[in-house]
Order: C-alpha cells, then structure tokens, then sequence
C-alpha cells in the first residue's frame, strides 16, 4: 500500500486529495483557498469525517503545503510523511510536448514553463504548487498529468486553425482542448455500457466550464476547446465559440481595449451574460421556469450549442454508442440534460427517461434513456483526481 497526494494548483487556491494506492481509497482531501489572503481558508478533511476550518494568514502556496504536510502529521493521516511516495499535478496545458503524464522533473518542468504564454494564470500557479511541494518533500518524485493530454491524438485537420500557418509554426496557435483527464476517465467508465470493444463515445463535461469530446475506441478525435477553455459550447461566463470580428468591432464601438473585451468574454458572458441573473445553471434554471425571457433565452441557447456539438460529433464519428453527461451541470441538473436531449432527440432516435433523468443527481451514476434509444444515455460523476493518482502509481512505477 502506497500514499500518493494528487493537487491541484491555482493561482490562489491549493486543492488536493491523499489516497491509499492501489485501493483508490481517499483518506484525506481539502483545499487552501483564498491564498495571499488574510482570511484564507484553510479546509481538511480525513476519511468521512467532519471537514476542519481554519481561517488564517496563508501568505502563499509554499505555507499552505506546510499547513498541509504539518495537518496531514497532526491528525494522524501519516506517522511520517516519508509514507508519502509520489506527488501528481494536474496541468492545464502541455502544449504538443505531453501525449501522456509524465515525471516532473527539470527537463519537463522546462516545457511546462516554456507553455507558460499559453496559459499564463494556470501554468505558473502549477509550478508554484510544485516547486512548494519539492521543497518540502525534497526526496520525493512527481509526475505532471496534462488536460491537453488526451486530445495529443486529434488529427491536424481537427486541430489546426484556417489562420495564415506561420501562427501555428512560430507561435503554436492551434486547438489544445481541455478536460482531457475527465474525458478519458469518462470513456474508460463508460466501457461498462458497451457491448463492442471498438465504440463511439460523446463525452459532454458541462460544469462551470464546458467541453464535448468526440472519443473513439477510446482515442479522442475532437473537442470543443480550443487554443483555451473559451472556445466550444457557451459556459457558466464564457462565451464559447464567437466570430473572431466581434473583438475589433467591439474595440471601436465601445472605446474599451482588447483585454477588457476579452475578460468579458471569460468572466460576464455565457449564461451569466445572456440571463443577467447567474452563472449556475440552479439560478437561471429557476428564473427560466418562473417565465423571466432572458433567462429562458439563455437556456435555450446554452442547449443548443451542446446539441450542435453533439450534432456534430455524431457524424465526425460515423455514430455515436453513448453519450455521457458528467461535471456539475451533466450530473446534477435534469433539467438541461432534457432540454439538451430534447435538440437531438428526433434526428438522432434518442428516447430519455423522464422519470429516471429526475432520480440521477448528487453523485449517482445511471443510464437515463430508454432500452429502447438508439442511443444510450449516461451520467458518470468524473473523478480527474483518481485519474491523476493512478498516473502517479504507473509513472513512477510505485509497487
Ligand atoms: P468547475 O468547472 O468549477 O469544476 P463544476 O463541474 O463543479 O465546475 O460545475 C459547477 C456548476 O455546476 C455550477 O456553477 C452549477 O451551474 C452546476 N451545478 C452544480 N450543482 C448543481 C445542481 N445541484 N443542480 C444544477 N446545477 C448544478
């Protein structure tokens, strides 16, 4: 039996989980948020217990893996933090270096560095967490697990922009996508669904942010991001796809520079921008069924940019075995799980369950079409950490 600590880094928040390999058993999981803060939060939790608030000075991320380390002894997670074999960093953006997880070390912590321009607030918070954690831990190895991973194997015509090439060839301007750890942790659940071992799988992680993967026999062939997570379906605030016009356009009307735009793109648009009300689908979902219009718009519009991927999808794969809904829209809200089913229903011969859909929430898995769908329809909760222990166990080759 190994520890192994999978973490997710931000720019101030310090996510992670510490599980008992190769049970997969979570024995301890919390976060440090708000770091740089004051009143930063720290919040731990062993096993099923109760979760431990502390609110504190946590000046930056080396003192919050202290906190950690430190908690991790205290509570008796650990005698020794020597029991800790391996660390796993979920990174956003691996560029076309990384195909698989790797071993962090100085050579792939160069690339991860060098990928930096591309994801300027996700790749440095990464490294951060990791340089705290070498740090503290100098005798322990680490391994990077990539979002862009799993979508290395998308074909250049599904990943190249039609911009003037020497963007692609000097600047790497090209479709990287994202969520790749959930896309591929949820193409491997949803083998238990298929009968053939070659299959078609459509892949909706819809949460806060939101992506579609087209996945077959279990290599992805294309998703909805792109260069960055604004690209693909419309999101809590993000636009998702736009004609590139819009920017300059905009610029001169309004008199605000690009970088403002393009925050508002990020942070005020999508369901947050089109229904004035929130980016959680509860808010807008309530307001829409009490008949306020913009939201019921932004509903509307939310489903049919996920169906149009679906759409999509359906044909770049030839068809389509399963569709899996997953993250917290897919695997909470039957609402737009219906009225995004409700867009493709008729072309594509999908039958839901209306009553099932209802009863697949807060963690549950389950099929929620009809055995008579042409189509399988399925929520799996994701689970990108389990996916970053295990890669920790098989890139170091733990025993
Ligand atoms: P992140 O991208 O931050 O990981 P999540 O996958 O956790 O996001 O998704 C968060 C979003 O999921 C919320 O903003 C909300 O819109 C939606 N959501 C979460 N829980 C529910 C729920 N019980 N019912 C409907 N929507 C939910």
């Amino acid at each position: 039996m190994s520890k192994v600590i999978a973490v997710n880094a931000g720019s101030s928040s310090l996510k992670f989980k510490l599980y008992e390999m190769p049970e997969e058993k979570v024995i301890c999981s919390g976060i440090a948020d708000r770091i740089g803060h004051t009143d930063a939060i720290f919040a731990i939790k062993v096993g099923d217990g109760e979760k431990d608030i502390t609110i504190c000075n946590i000046q930056d991320h080396a003192l919050a893996v202290e906190m950690l380390l430190e908690a991790l002894v205290d509570k008796g997670v650990v005698k020794s933090l020597k029991e800790i074999k391996g660390i796993g960093h979920r990174i956003v953006q691996g560029g076309a270096y990384f195909s698989h997880s790797e071993e962090l070390n100085d050579r792939t912590e160069k690339l991860i560095e060098e990928l930096i321009p591309l994801a300027p607030l996700h790749n440095a918070a990464h490294l951060v967490g990791y340089r705290a954690f070498k740090k503290a831990l100098p005798g322990v190895k680490h391994v990077a697990v990539f979002d862009t991973a799993f979508h290395q194997t998308m074909e250049p015509e599904d990943y190249m922009y039609a911009c003037p090439i020497e963007y692609y060839e000097k600047y790497k301007v090209r479709r990287y996508g994202a969520h790749g750890t959930s896309h591929l942790y949820l193409s491997q659940q949803a083998q238990i669904y298929l009968k053939n071992h070659e299959n078609k799988i459509i892949s909706c992680h819809i949460g806060s942010g939101a992506s579609l993967c087209a996945i077959k026999n279990g290599k992805c062939v294309a998703t909805s991001m792109g260069l960055t997570p604004l690209a693909g379906v419309m999101m809590g605030t993000r636009t998702g796809d736009i004609d590139a016009s819009v920017m300059p356009y905009l610029v001169k009307q309004t008199g605000k520079d690009a970088e403002t735009i393009y925050q508002e793109f990020n942070k005020k648009s999508g369901l947050l921008g089109i229904s004035c009300i929130s980016n959680d689908t509860r808010d807008v979902e309530k307001a829409a069924l009490e008949g306020n219009p913009k939201a019921v718009l932004a509903c509307k519009m939310y489903a049919r940019r996920v169906a149009d991927y679906i759409g999509q999808y359906f044909v770049r794969l030839g068809g389509c075995d399963v569709i899996v809904f997953s993250a917290g829209v897919g695997e909470n809200s039957p609402y737009f799980r219906k009225i995004i089913i409700d867009q493709v229903k008729e072309a594509l011969h999908i039958e839901l369950d209306d009553a099932v859909n209802e009863t697949i929430f807060g963690g549950k898995e389950g099929i929620i079409s009809k055995p008579t769908s042409q189509i399988p329809v399925v929520v799996i909760p994701t689970n990108e950490e389990v996916m970053i222990a295990r890669d920790i166990v098989s890139v170091l080759k733990i025993k």
